[in-house]
């Protein structure tokens, strides 16, 4: 049995053409990707696609935009092995660690892939990051199952846990990383999975997709020279039921007194406030320090090792199921999808 594969288009560099005005890059339809890369029939599988029109750049993508890939996924789950999902690399972390949340029991892979250069370019990535990612996505163990079941974002020589990676290069060709969770596969002259590091769950329960996600949350950064006037107005946002809250190393915080005052006087309105790093490796450790103890007393949780886009999507997903203040702290400290190391 050839293995069915399905290729989900938004757009992103990997599908861009030059406009011939203004020499800027434009997202571009996906005949002219596939005619870009003949080298896709010499796989003996059975593709189809699925593309947004528009295909946009990623900086627009939008909540709707995940609902449209989680949808198509849904529809499409019983009748296809793999699904690659073609991708702008500016938020493709953003949409990777969203899709873990919103696909439970995912027994199939989902591999996020793009380009650095446009498919059309000599010096392209994109031929062999698309191949990679249909090979990945037919790739089956022993027994028959899929070797990656769970949302993967597939870059140069690496496939990385989608709710783990960030976009660290804006240049470099191997534009991911995860940096608190080893890579699920290396590529070279092979691909290299790595067992141990790949969701070895197995779900017994059919794919089940949650739509519904809540984006009353935002985040404040920290630095040195934050004044009073300042954090109080983004505190107060209007609507505002989560706060990602980007600290210092590990997770410490000023303990100015109108800092905490204010701090605690949000989290006790009913706001989550959530604390990650700043930090691209490690996590929160608030008992190491006394500033990082402080901030803890306040009643902000830890986000352990969660990276940024995990944490805005996160609770994003969390109020989305409906739930309040006090059960989303509480399931925010839980992983859901590999997320972080507790
Ligand atoms: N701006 C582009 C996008 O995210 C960048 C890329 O694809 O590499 O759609």
């Amino acid at each position: 049995m050839k293995p069915k594969i399905l290729i989900i288009y938004t757009g992103g560099t990997i599908g861009m053409i030059e406009d011939s005005v203004t020499k800027a890059l434009k997202p571009f339809d996906f005949t002219h990707l596939m005619d870009n890369v003949p080298k896709v029939k010499m796989l003996d599988y059975e593709i189809d696609n699925i593309q947004f029109h528009p295909p946009i750049d990623s900086s627009d993508m939008d909540i709707e935009h995940w609902k449209t890939i989680a949808r198509a996924i849904a529809e499409n789950y019983s009748k296809y092995d793999g699904f690659v999902v073609l991708h702008g690399t500016d938020t493709m972390a953003y949409t990777a660690s969203a899709l873990s949340f919103m696909l439970s029991n995912l027994n199939k892979p989902v591999i996020i892939t793009g380009s650095q250069l446009p498919i059309g370019e000599v010096r392209t990535d994109g031929e062999e990051n698309l191949i990679t990612a249909l090979q990945i996505a037919a790739d089956r163990t022993v027994e028959g199952t899929s070797t990656v079941r769970e949302v993967a974002i597939l870059f140069e020589n690496y496939l990385w846990r989608g709710n783990r990676s960030t976009k660290r290069s804006a240049d470099n060709f191997n534009a991911f990383k995860s940096n608190n969770y080893p890579s699920l596969a290396k590529i070279g002259l092979g691909i290299h999975f790595d067992r141990d590091a790949l969701n070895k769950i197995k779900y017994p329960n059919p794919l089940e997709v949650h739509y519904e996600l809540d984006n009353n949350v935002m985040a404040v950064d920290l630095f040195p020279g934050l004044n009073e006037k300042v954090l109080r107005q983004q505190l107060q946002t209007p609507g505002i039921k989560g706060i990602v809250l980007r600290t210092y190393g590990a997770g410490n915080a000023p303990t100015w007194p109108w800092f905490i005052k204010a701090i605690k006087e949000t989290v006790e309105r009913g706001v989550v406030i959530l604390n990650v790093t700043q930090c691209v490796n490690g996590g929160v450790h608030t008992n190491r320090y006394v500033s990082g103890d402080v901030l803890a007393a306040t009643g902000v949780v830890s986000g352990h090792d969660l990276t940024f886009e995990a944490a805005i999507t996160k609770m994003m997903f969390l109020f989305g199921l409906g739930l309040d203040a006090k059960e989303v702290r509480r399931r925010i400290t839980i992983p859901i999808a590999g997320e972080m190391t507790i």
